[in-house]
């Protein structure tokens, strides 16, 4: 079986309330479960970092369907490669918003705001590695 990671960024089409998140995120949570799917969803600033671990067709054919999703455009794919291991399995779809550890990691990457469009394939990744073990409570 081959597994790959896969990172891509977008921007809401239009505001995001918490419940439409937790809508979000509930739904990921059951469908990625049976899937064998995990990874990280980020969102700030109006836009969405993600990171989707897992068989490879599967994993295409959800981003496929992802990329569909009206909520969100401007899709920009920022990874795609084959991995061992996964480095997320621990959540199905893990979230982190705007707490103070996530403003620092920005502060770090010397960004005023939330642009992840921005961000080198590897600092995505280290990025959504790093708030993996700090998310927010959704
Ligand atoms: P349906 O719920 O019947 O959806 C039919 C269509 O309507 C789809 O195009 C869907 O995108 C759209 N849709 C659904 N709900 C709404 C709504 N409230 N407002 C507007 N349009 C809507 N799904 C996962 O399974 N795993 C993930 O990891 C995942 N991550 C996501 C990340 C982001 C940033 C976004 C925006 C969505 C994510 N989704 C994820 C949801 C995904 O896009 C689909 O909505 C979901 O897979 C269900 O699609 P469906 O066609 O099976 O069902």
């Amino acid at each position: 079986m081959k597994l790959v990671r896969l990172i891509y960024s977008s921007a809401v089409t239009r505001d995001m309330s918490l419940q439409d998140l937790k809508g979000i995120l509930d739904c990921a949570r059951s469908n990625n479960s049976s899937l064998g799917i995990c990874g990280m969803l980020c969102y700030e600033n109006n836009y969405f970092l993600q990171v989707l671990e897992g068989e490879r067709a599967k994993v295409s054919e959800l981003f496929i369907d992802i990329a569909d999703d009206p909520r969100h455009d401007e899709i920009e794919l920022l990874g795609f490669e084959y991995i061992e291991k996964p480095l997320f399995d621990n959540w199905k779809m893990g979230y982190a918003g705007g707490s103070p550890i996530f403003q620092k990691m920005l502060e770090k990457l010397e960004m005023d705001a939330f642009e992840p469009g921005k961000l080198a394939p590897r600092q995505a990744l280290a990025f959504l590695h790093h708030l993996s073990s700090h998310q927010s409570e959704i």
